[in-house]
């Protein structure tokens, strides 16, 4: 029933690797994933779709701090392989880019480096293995910010890397740091993607108890708001203007209520340390980029309107159920054009990942 799947939005095949159309006779052996590959056609014209908020971890790296992978959430999390790729086809994904969720903030210098550098290796073989499925986010010791940076020059121009994947904060340091200005600097200069997934707001873990799972239903987006509202208003954007980043489910709770920063100093003007913004703080969201796990069609719709529509990018955080189907959300959504949808499925994540919309 899958292969003439028709929306009002377009239609979608099920393809084989080399973009034949499939039969049920030979669909089973057509992947590498064991299954059939959705093609994701809007207005007649396919496009690449791209996942930029997607997980693993790496085995190896975990057993360097005593962690069992198979305790992560998420089926498989610590593969990349048939079923993850099996995954992507059944829903719709081209490529995903993959980041490792920052696990190593709290080790001393010299375990950060072994361990982002066997997840950095590692994810950089396991991408190569599919180049034209999946891209890396590279993973830096953030804690020792001179290590950060050659991680990174390393991790982009000798393993491919496409972008960095950081948490929301280090260890209570914020990234308007100016610590951190040299990492930020060097990913300016090679003109890649930051990728900000959040890691909850742990000093909040007392208020989060209880039912709910509140650490992450709302720690996460919090942990998103509070770093952004730091790059934002200490002007870490004014002084690298050229910096990229994306930000995870939404941006979390920041474009949802984004008019109030550009009140609050307003409101108490004594609060202002003097920093001189070029901008109204809501214009910098709007130089940003978020994904699009923000779940219904009326979130998406709020989403665009405050950040801009060439500003979202397709996250699922598969292997972790949030989303059943992220393709589906953008593709029915009755608030956005064609060449709209186009953006957002994987036109606006090519250009800042480098990945041409070519088969
Ligand atoms: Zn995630």
């Amino acid at each position: 029933m899958h292969d003439h799947n028709h929306t009002h939005a377009g239609e979608l095949q099920f393809v084989d690797c080399q973009g034949h159309a499939l039969t049920a006779t030979n669909e089973a052996a057509a992947q590498p994933g064991g299954g059939r590959r959705r093609q994701v056609i809007v207005a007649g014209k396919r496009v690449k779709t791209i996942d930029v908020h997607a997980h693993c971890v790496i085995p190896k790296a975990l057993e360097l701090q005593g962690k069992d992978h198979t305790k992560e959430r998420g089926p498989d999390i610590g593969y990349v392989g048939a079923r993850r790729l099996r995954e992507m086809d059944e829903q719709g994904i081209d490529v995903e880019a993959i980041s490792i969720n920052p696990h190593w903030y709290m080790e001393g210098r010299d375990k950060a480096v072994e361990i982002c550098k066997i997840n950095n290796e590692t994810l950089a073989e396991l991408c190569a293995a599919h180049p034209d499925r999946f891209v890396g986010f590279a993973a830096l010791t953030l804690q020792a910010p001179d290590v950060a940076v050659q991680q990174l020059e390393h991790a982009v121009k000798k393993l491919g890397m496409r972008g960095a994947a950081i948490g929301g904060s280090v260890v209570g340091d914020e990234f308007a740091n100016p610590k951190f200005d040299a990492v930020w600097r060097k990913a300016e200069d090679l003109g890649i993607l930051l990728f900000i997934h959040p890691q909850s707001t742990p000093e909040l873990n007392n208020r989060f108890k209880g039912n709910g799972w509140l650490a992450n239903t709302i720690g996460n987006p919090l942990d998103t708001t509070i770093a952004l509202s730091h790059i934002i208003f200490e002007g870490t954007l004014d002084k690298f203007p050229g910096l990229k980043i994306c930000s995870a489910h939404g941006g979390g709770f920041l474009p949802s209520y984004a008019p109030r920063s550009d009140n609050s100093l307003r409101v108490a003007p004594e609060m202002d340390t003097g920093v001189k913004l070029k901008k109204k703080p809501t214009e910098y969201m709007r130089d940003m980029y978020y994904d699009t796990l923000v779940f219904t069609d009326e979130a998406l719709r709020h989403l665009a309107h405050e950040v801009g529509v060439e500003r979202l990018v397709i996250g699922t955080d598969h292997p972790i159920p949030w989303q059943a189907d992220s393709i589906n959300h953008v593709l029915n959504c009755p608030h956005f054009n064609d060449a709209q949808k186009r953006m957002m499925l994987g036109e606006t994540a090519g250009k800042l990942l480098g990945i041409s919309q070519e088969f």
